[in-house]
């Protein structure tokens, strides 16, 4: 069971000096700057050749990015004057800027605060632990599918996040890693928005960071998280990597899933489970079932044993998430000794269940609470009169 530092210490670091654009106007995808984060090392071949550069300057800079972290291309030395001012006025590194830093659990959790080029906010967070470094990303401003729990999801969706934006949050974390003397080796898809809405791009994203001559990071060391899509869920089956699939259960019947996550209302709980056990016979991987846990709401006895015989004979194991309270909803984490019976309960009808506690609970790190407040603030301080 992994327990956030009680007495972690927060700190927030501002990272930009700007204050955070507070419009929500949304650039169209074709107006919005395409970044070298975006692109597959085939196609910075391919730019570098329309160009006129040679091709094997693509693998110089991609070992410049994705091995040694560069954070910018001022640092390419072994790059030609002209080639890097030409890479520096037409292909950004990165089209997202860090704005706030936080850091929790003494430490070993970072969340950070990210502006798009178009002024939307998404937010990250870095997991240190003993044995891993583990990165959440967000895929979408927002989120279309309204957990009843969830803070982002309160705004609906916003626009999906370009696979160079997911994959720009991942190079952050593996920089921040690094100034603390780690590597990165996890990636779990379970930050704002929901990653089957956005499948094309979040493919995208895997296959840069999956590059042997970049990241090269293991897919089986990535993990996609779903509210339950379940076509999308038979679509990664197919899919060339060895992915981990999380699935975001919180209920075990319709009556129940249906409040909680209104998603179930398309697909409901037999054809999730149907569309799970295909994902198993297919990949022969085990899943998770993500199950947030809320007092009074999903986590009496009756409820853990009705769980239990659902997952029954499934090849998978029921990560058990107290819930991270937001101030607007009216949810609340149970106490520890519930949380435990809970737990204890599906394992003893032979469930392998794990309670895991948010990482940084103290600083905002239920999905979207950073975002949301930044937001309010900004708000605020727009609202305020100008002095002088
Ligand atoms: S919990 Fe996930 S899928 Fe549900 S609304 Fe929030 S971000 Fe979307």
């Amino acid at each position: 069971m992994e327990t956030p530092a009680a007495e972690a210490r927060n700190m927030e670091t501002p990272v930009s000096a700007a204050p955070p654009v507070t419009a929500r106007r949304i650039a169209p995808r074709s107006a919005r700057p395409v970044g070298l984060y975006d692109l597959t090392l085939p196609e910075l071949e391919a730019r570098l050749r329309n160009w006129g550069a040679a091709p094997y300057r693509a693998r110089q800079i991609w070992n410049w990015v994705y091995v040694q972290l560069a954070p910018d291309y001022a640092a390419m030395t072994n790059l030609p004057k002209d080639l890097r001012a030409t890479l520096t006025a037409q292909l950004p590194l990165s089209t997202l800027r860090p704005l706030r830093e936080l850091t929790a659990d003494a430490g070993e959790t970072v969340k950070t605060l990210y502006q798009t080029a178009d002024g939307q906010l998404v937010e990250t967070v870095l997991m240190l632990y003993p044995d891993r470094a583990t990165v959440c990303v967000s895929c979408q401003v927002g989120c279309a599918v309204g957990c009843a729990f969830c803070a982002t999801g309160l705004g609906g969706l916003t626009r999906n996040l370009t696979a160079g934006e997911m994959v720009s949050q991942v190079i952050g974390a593996a920089r921040q890693a690094r100034e603390r003397g780690r590597a990165l080796t996890n990636l779990v898809m379970m930050g704002m928005g929901e990653p089957f809405h956005n499948y094309d791009a979040t493919m995208r994203m895997i296959g840069i960071l999956h590059d042997p001559a970049g990241l090269n990071m293991g897919a089986r060391r990535i993990t996609i998280s779903t509210s339950g899509v379940v076509p999308k869920i038979d679509a990664l089956a197919e899919e060339p990597y060895q992915l981990n699939l999380a699935v975001s259960l919180h209920a075990p019947n319709d009556a129940l899933r249906d409040r909680l996550a209104p998603i179930n209302r398309r697909y409901p709980i037999r054809e999730l489970l149907a569309a799970c056990q295909r994902f198993i016979g297919r990949t022969g991987r085990r899943i998770s079932f993500e199950y947030a846990l809320m007092k009074g709401i999903n986590d009496d006895d009756a409820t853990a044993r009705e769980l239990a015989d659902l997952l029954r004979g499934m090849l998978c194991h029921v990560n058990i998430i107290p819930l991270n309270p937001v101030d607007v909803l009216p949810f609340e984490r149970p106490e520890a000794a519930g949380i435990e019976r809970f737990a204890a309960t599906l394992r003893q009808a032979g469930i392998p269940a794990t309670v895991r506690y948010s990482r940084g609970l103290e600083i905002d790190a239920a999905c979207g609470q950073l975002r949301a407040k930044s937001e309010a603030l900004a708000a605020e301080a727009d609202a305020a009169p100008i002095s002088g």
